[in-house]
């Protein structure tokens, strides 16, 4: 099939999900392994990882995102597990970069391996990188995540600053009783800081469904608004890639406020992103069981089958979650990437 050259053409065979809004970001989870084992994610002891020949390769990734790019998408996150245990990583990032069109190319990682994959991830050129960090507080993010040292993150996230990798964004998941006792220090860090620091909802995802997590969940909506009280922190219009983010600034600071409230301020309605998993099953939705398997197209170097499964799944996006309902989203979170 010949590439679309029309506008026509392009906006037929952009990707429009049945409830009417254009796909045009791509989550990849290139691995479901992590080198962490945060509570709320991948307690210690879990197991039942994917084997390494059922992961899609750097070929069948930069293959799906092509695919991907003839159907309007022009933003991609790697994200894992932990994307950077993935063996040259920062090589995907390149081939993503010169051998698709893609617009952006983004990675989350939790930082551990980041001071030495900096070099390489600045001269593969991504776009945007957001760092996973749950306190700052030594001992307590060693409890968070059971294994790592919070002096390989900061050392990460410095070289990425001096890497010039910018906008800079640190990802905060608030717990109840575990963490949301340091948010006005991570407020008070965007002062002198140029970083975006944004809290992040629980999910009721994997082990974020479980009744003891449950109990961990902080509205953050509720939260914003005592910030605005008592940091005089006022909304900005910026948006910072493609995701659904929506930043505040405490005066003349440096930094800027980030929340992402999938529960107490859903943003379905603006959705514009899908989810393949590292074993090539394309999600159209966190919360919801569907996927549409793409691994055998892939292998086969199927691309029409590839794009139908795009579509088929555009066809089957829910208009959004059921979580405030008490729905729970079965999956493990360190197989979607988040
Ligand atoms: S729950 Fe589904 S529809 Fe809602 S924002 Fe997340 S992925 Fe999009």
């Amino acid at each position: 099939m010949n590439a679309p050259n029309t506008l026509t053409q392009l906006a037929k065979a952009s990707l429009v999900d049945v409830c009417g809004r254009a796909v045009k970001s791509l989550r990849i989870s290139v691995t479901d392994r992590c080198n962490l084992r945060c509570t709320y994610c991948l307690p210690a002891g879990s197991a039942g990882f994917n084997q390494s020949e059922d992961l899609l390769s750097f070929d069948d990734i930069v293959r799906v995102v092509r695919v991907a790019c003839r159907l309007g998408v022009d933003h991609v996150r790697l994200t894992g597990g932990e994307p950077l245990v993935r063996a040259g990583l920062p090589e995907l990032v390149a081939r993503l970069k010169t051998e698709t069109p893609v617009r952006e190319v983004a990675l989350t990682t939790n930082g551990v391996l980041l001071e030495r994959n900096v070099p390489a991830l600045a001269s593969a050129k991504l776009d945007r990188l957001t760092v996973s960090v749950d306190s700052l507080q030594p001992d307590r993010f060693r409890a968070i995540t059971c294994l790592g040292s919070i002096d390989d993150v900061w050392r990460g996230v410095r070289a990425a600053a001096e890497a010039g990798l910018h906008p800079l964004k640190i990802n905060v998941l608030v717990l109840r009783g575990v963490n949301d006792d340091e948010i006005d220090a991570w407020v008070e860090l965007t002062r002198d800081h140029d970083l975006a620091i944004r809290f992040l909802e629980l999910m009721p995802v994997g082990e974020g469904g479980s009744a003891e997590l449950a109990r961990r969940y902080v509205d953050l909506t509720e939260v914003r608004r005592r910030l605005e009280r008592d940091f005089g922190l006022t909304p900005i219009e910026t948006r910072m890639g493609n995701g659904p983010a929506r930043y505040w600034k405490v005066p003349r600071a440096l930094g800027v406020v980030g929340f992402i409230t999938p529960i107490s301020d859903a943003y379905c309605d603006k959705c514009s992103r899908f989810r393949l998993t590292a074993t090539g099953d394309l999600r159209p939705c966190l919360a919801h069981e569907l996927s549409v398997p793409l691994r055998e197209a892939i292998r086969a170097g199927d691309d029409e089958a590839i794009e139908a499964g795009f579509r088929q799944a555009g066809a089957l996006k829910p208009a959004g979650h059921a979580w405030r309902q008490g729905g729970l989203t079965q999956i493990r979170m360190s197989s979607i990437g988040g």
